[in-house]
């Protein structure tokens, strides 16, 4: 079955495991991985082209200001947005490409693409959202507490999203995913040239 590319957008607050999560989709499923740019620090375990593309704020404006941004948004004071060619050369491509963005960007990203599928990941309570933040041990207690807020925002907006992932355990969300991608790819309106394929014969 010939299959469009499309855009996977997922979200969740900080420490929801959305990066863990992406690690663990089905390989055989043809996804491609957007990598963002971003102005804040690299933390240590981070890699620069794998994780982010990490730039100068006068590096960010510009892209933006060119146009090669595809949506783009501030979280937390710092600046983060996805490069536009890539996410588009791999649509063509047929690729299910993900998007691994907050809320704004995602909202931005439903605006100009109808078709685009918005999934929200959680941990199982807020809580174990607190309690992961704090063990990981990436951020200083003033960021811990800002991205605390920030998730308390934004899950006011769970609504505004096609489906609500949990995260209670990797490997399952990253399946539950992968079934939403399924599924997406069964519509009918993904599969127009089969569609008009059939359209011709006459029985
Ligand atoms: P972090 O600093 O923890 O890597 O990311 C902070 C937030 O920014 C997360 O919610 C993450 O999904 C979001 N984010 C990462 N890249 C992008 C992007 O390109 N655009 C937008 N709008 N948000 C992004």
């Amino acid at each position: 079955m010939q299959n469009s590319g499309m855009l996977i957008i997922i979200s969740g607050p900080s420490g929801s495991g959305k990066g863990t999560v992406v690690k663990h989709l089905g390989p055989e499923k043809n996804y491609a991985l957007s990598i963002s740019v971003t102005t804040r620090k690299k933390r240590a375990c981070e890699e620069e082209g794998k994780d982010y593309f990490f730039c100068t704020t006068e590096e960010f404006e510009r892209m933006r200001n060119n146009g090669e941004l595809l949506e783009h948004a501030v979280f937390c004071g710092k600046y983060y947005g996805t490069p536009r060619v890539y996410v588009e050369e791999q649509v063509k491509l047929g690729k299910a490409v993900v998007l691994e963005i907050d809320v704004n960007g995602a909202l931005q990203i439903k605006e100009k693409f109808a078709g685009a599928v918005l999934i929200f990941l959680m941990p199982p309570t807020m809580a174990e959202l607190k309690s992961r933040l704090i063990n990981r041990n990436t951020e200083n207690k003033e960021t811990i507490e800002a991205r605390l807020r920030r998730a308390n925002e934004e899950v006011k907006l769970i609504d505004k999203y096609d489906y609500l992932v949990l995260n209670d355990e990797v490997e399952s969300a990253a399946a539950r995913v992968d079934t939403i991608v399924d599924a997406e790819r069964l519509k009918p309106c993904r599969n127009l040239v089969i569609i008009n394929s059939f359209k011709g014969d006459v029985l």
